[in-house]
């Protein structure tokens, strides 16, 4: 990736031995990365001189190369798998929480908010109880965006300016919502890097699955076959549009319990 290109990585819960995963179902575990596997990603992109920064470090979009390291839902991996591994590396993260989930098991104690804040982690806010944004009434967005985003500084003691969609859906009063809550950027999980042209608003991140191996990570890093990500993905939009998000996720569950998928 040239300096003036970032690409943004979006994590979820990691996966350590012996403890249960706040979810179950296959639609969510693929996204769920064994705590080893993002140690080795990690450790590769030190080793390879990269850079691990957290959104307003890479909104500056430094020289050299360099990756966003995000986290999406707050779950307790934030603190207890991810946090230990990045500062081992010298790296810093954005956590994006789910203000509703907080306190709920296998999500983050307020405490624990406060505790990746106090180790030098920046905290962004991934809605209220995650629902797809683009579905939603205008109360429902304002609980969603505005509410949550007090919530989590009421608990930190100081404004977060960084949120990212659930289910990367969104829509323009989604946009609106947010610019008007306060919010500086807006990531979803579009299949492109990020540069000093791109919209703070349209935030693209490329979402960690559980199968990838360490040279598909390092070409995902370097943005090398990210247009045939992108195809995928706009192909999966264009599904999801026609038959509606709720028919799309049952289709999908249906789809990923077959052996093959
Ligand atoms: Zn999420």
């Amino acid at each position: 990736m040239s300096a003036s290109h970032i690409v943004f990585l979006m994590y979820h819960e990691l996966e350590l031995a012996g403890r249960k995963l706040c979810q179950s179902e296959p639609g969510y575990v693929r996204y769920i990365l064994p705590v080893d596997t993002f140690r080795s990603q990690i450790a590769w992109l030190k080793q390879s001189n990269w850079r691990g920064l957290n959104v307003t470090q890479a909104l500056a979009y430094p020289a050299g190369p360099a990756v966003c390291i995000t986290f999406d839902d707050g779950c307790e991996t934030d603190l207890i798998a991810a946090a230990p591994v990045l500062r081992e590396f010298g790296y810093n993260a954005t956590f994006y929480l789910a203000a509703g989930f907080l306190g709920t098991p296998g999500y983050l104690h307020p405490d624990q908010v406060r505790e990746l804040d106090a180790q030098g982690f920046e905290i962004g806010c991934h809605s209220m109880t995650h629902p797809y944004l683009s579905d939603l009434s205008a109360a429902e967005l304002k609980r969603e965006i505005v509410d949550a985003k007090l919530k989590i500084e009421q608990i930190l003691g100081h404004t977060i300016r960084h949120f990212s969609c659930p289910g990367g859906r969104y829509d323009q009063r989604t946009l609106e919502v947010a610019c008007k809550a306060g919010f500086a950027t807006v990531a979803n999980s579009e299949f492109h890097a990020n540069s000093a042209g791109t919209s703070l608003y349209k935030l693209g991140r490329i979402a960690m699955l559980r199968d990838l191996n360490l040279e598909a990570f390092a070409a995902l890093c370097e943005g090398r076959g990210l247009w045939k990500k992108r195809l995928q993905h706009n192909a999966r939009r264009g599904v999801q549009r026609a038959v509606g998000n709720r028919t799309y996720d049952h289709l999908r569950s249906v789809i990923l319990r077959e052996p093959n998928e």
